[in-house]
């Protein structure tokens, strides 16, 4: 092929649509062919690194060191006010369905949910409880989460308006508000609040952040914490951490108003899937309405022991 690099005709050549497509795809071809010898970065208008570190926070949770040249603002994502993070997104209802035939006590999605959330192992948001009915009856996994009831007593006793409820469905805490009574602990009947006792151990750079009720993040002395459906993850069109983080689809998480489900992997109607596989809430007739349905376990796709020698937490996600 031969190069283009000098051709001067390109830009001036006409003014169709079509004429322009082809010319900056001829000039992206002829850049792309005169880079034999030379690396992309070689042209001008190329970054130099200023030598300066500077060290951020990844979507995945992790502090990286860059080069300062390299940062750029990202204006497709402003930070929120704390009455638009009060809000919720509009025209959502947020949903979460868990499949007890697929889990096998992985832990993978506490270890992804504690990583992110930059919660301690004590401190878990999902418990995984054994389970056993009856003498008869088979035991199985149980992931539990935040419910986030549509009817939340651990809301309606707050005293100081610092756990709300949002328009998209998701149950929050503002820890900048909670005194630390712990009056929801108690109102809580799925015992899913945790306490914050001690000084949470936070690398300094997440101890420095300005705190958020979408990320929870930083936790504080004094305040509670519990499961918030990752609302920094949703808002962003991503999937929750353990959704994400586990291998087997056990967690299908969605919008009840699209009436849609996925694991990342796989995708029902959420409807459907309540139905043919009888899914049901915990605790129905109290009446507190909770967004996490569960499928029942039968069929399945592991024996009960397998997850027995999964009793310690697994290693962090890197
Ligand atoms: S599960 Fe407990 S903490 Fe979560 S919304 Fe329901 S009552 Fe509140
Ligand atoms: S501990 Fe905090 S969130 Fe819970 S009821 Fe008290 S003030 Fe509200």
């Amino acid at each position: 092929m031969s190069c283009n690099c000098n051709k001067e005709d390109g830009c001036n050549s006409g003014n169709s649509r079509r004429e322009f497509l082809l010319t900056g795809l001829l000039a992206t071809v002829a850049a792309v062919g005169c880079s034999d010898k030379k690396t992309a970065f070689s042209r001008e208008g190329e970054v130099v690194p200023s030598g300066e570190k500077v060290k951020l926070l990844s979507v995945d949770g992790e502090v990286i060191e860059v080069d300062r040249a390299f940062l750029k603002p990202v204006p497709t994502m402003p930070a929120l006010t704390n009455s638009e993070e009060r809000k919720g997104i509009p025209g959502k209802k947020f949903v979460m369905v868990i499949d007890l035939s697929r889990c096998k006590n992985v832990k993978a999605c506490q270890a992804s949910c504690n990583h992110a959330h930059h919660v301690q192992d004590a401190q878990n948001w999902i418990k995984i409880y054994p389970m056993k009915d009856a003498d008869q009856t088979a035991p199985y996994w149980q992931p539990t989460t935040c419910m986030h009831c549509d009817e939340p007593p651990c809301v309606k006793v707050c005293p100081v308006d610092a756990t709300f409820k949002r328009q998209d469905g998701i149950v929050l805490i503002d820890s900048d508000r909670c005194i630390g009574c712990r009056f929801c602990m108690a109102a809580c009947p799925y015992s899913t609040r945790v306490f914050n006792w001690g000084e949470p151990e936070l690398p300094k750079e997440i101890a420095d952040k300005p705190y958020s009720c979408e990320t929870s993040v930083p936790q504080k002395k004094g305040t509670v914490g519990k499961c918030d459906f990752c609302p920094d993850m949703t808002r962003m069109g991503m999937l929750p951490h353990c959704v994400s983080a586990c291998p087997n689809g056990v967690f299908m998480f969605g919008d009840i108003n699209e009436d849609s489900v996925t694991n990342g992997a796989e995708t029902f109607r959420f409807s459907d899937l309540i139905k043919d596989k009888s899914g049901y809430r915990l605790m129905e007739d109290l009446g507190t309405k909770p967004s996490v349905y569960y499928l029942p376990p039968v069929n399945r796709n592991f024996k009960f022991e397998d997850g027995l020698n999964k009793e310690e937490p697994v290693e962090k996600k890197s």
